[in-house]
């Protein structure tokens, strides 16, 4: 046998295993069994689909493929210790479920799989088959668990709309087609070996997050489930500025290219569209700008800054609650002054801290203008 040909022979037992085992139990790393062999250039470009196709299904739509993604996603990343941390997720999970549920029921067909990752950076990821991973880092850094949230309920977007499994083909494609290079002719890659190259891909934007098109419609639907939550719909657009304080901090050096990929939109852009949204879920009424909230085209206030939060950030917290209480009909009621919080009917507003006007001046006013 010629080269040429004792490759030839060497495709074709692998692909042949491969189109016998794949959909069924993927070996573990180091057997025989091929997923993409390095001879995919020899085999046909639809073939080679077919079967990135079958891998893709695995991972994505069966219990066992996406368990395996799970197992492959905790070894790499390791998990949080931090027990705390833990029960905040499984709290906004819970929550969270809920709201993607009033928007979208397939969820309850194929529930989230995830944990705390032990890694430091503020990032996290979903991958196929809605598994997914929250660093601990986004804990440390955001102690708001509305703004957790709305990461979380982006993540549930791309999550809900399989942006993973649909967008990135090509992408898997040359990244085993690459981790096969240097080795020997002949030799497979197997399918522990693959769960690995996928987990690995989890914090590269290309996978975890995809187009500009697919990141403007996880952040869509991340509202339109913070909405169907008792969360502070406001989460969204504050977590976004957030983003923009510590990128103008540290100059991206906290944060990975998750939030902040050359492809996303800028985190000012993802920002005004969210307030964008809070002002037509308002009803076109309520809107806020540099730390000054704005009612009937009307200065409520302007935001004073807290111990964790800027004037913008906590600004659209306020706007949040403004909108909420436009939404759900409480403007129609008197704006009054409970425990020291300004309510809206039965909407808490804002507290007036240190740097704020004092709530009675602050009611007043939004009675004025309301
Ligand atoms: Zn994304």
């Amino acid at each position: 046998m010629n080269l040429k040909k004792k490759i030839t022979a060497a495709v074709v037992a692998a692909t042949l295993s491969v189109s016998l085992t794949i959909g069924a139990p993927v070996a573990s790393a180091g057997t025989a069994e091929t997923i993409i062999g390095v001879g995919s250039v020899l085999i046909g470009a639809s073939q080679q689909n077919a079967q990135l196709n079958k891998m893709i299904r695995h991972y994505d739509e069966s219990e066992q493929g996406r368990q395996e993604l799970f197992d492959a996603f905790k070894q790499k990343y390791g998990v949080s210790q931090n027990t705390a941390y833990k029960e905040r997720l499984d709290k906004i999970m819970a929550n969270l479920t809920k709201g993607v549920a009033a928007v979208d029921p397939t969820i309850k067909e194929k529930p989230y799989i995830y944990f705390v990752s032990a890694q430091t950076s503020v990032n996290a990821a979903c991958s196929m088959g809605h598994v997914m991973m929250v660093n601990e880092g986004t804990f440390n850094q955001i102690t708001s668990e509305d703004e957790i949230a709305a990461i979380v309920g982006h993540e549930m977007g791309h999550g809900q709309k399989s942006h993973v499994a649909k967008g990135n083909k090509k992408v898997l494609q040359k990244q085993v087609i690459a981790s096969l290079a240097g080795t020997a002719v002949g030799s497979a890659i197997g399918g522990g070996q693959l769960t690995s190259i996928i987990a690995g891909l989890a914090f590269n934007h290309s996978v975890a997050h995809g187009t500009r098109k697919y990141e403007t419609e996880a952040d869509m639907l991340g509202f339109d489930y913070i909405t169907h939550t008792n969360y502070n719909p406001g989460a969204c657009a504050a977590v976004m500025q957030k983003f923009v304080e510590l990128e103008g901090n540290s100059k991206r050096s906290g944060l990975e290219k998750i939030f902040l990929p050359s492809d996303h939109p800028d985190s000012a852009k993802r920002r005004d569209a969210y307030v964008q949204k809070l002002f037509e879920y308002s009803g076109k009424h309520v809107t806020a700008k540099d730390g000054i909230i704005t009612v009937n085209n009307k200065t409520l206030i302007t935001v004073a800054a807290s111990d964790t939060m800027s004037s913008a950030e906590r600004s659209y917290f306020v706007l949040g609650n403004l909108a909420a209480a436009y939404h759900n009909g409480q403007n129609k009621k008197e704006a009054t002054v409970q425990n020291g919080t300004v309510m809206l009917g039965n909407q808490p507003i804002i507290s007036p801290l240190d740097g704020d006007e004092d709530a009675y001046t602050i009611a007043e006013r939004l009675n004025s203008i309301k």
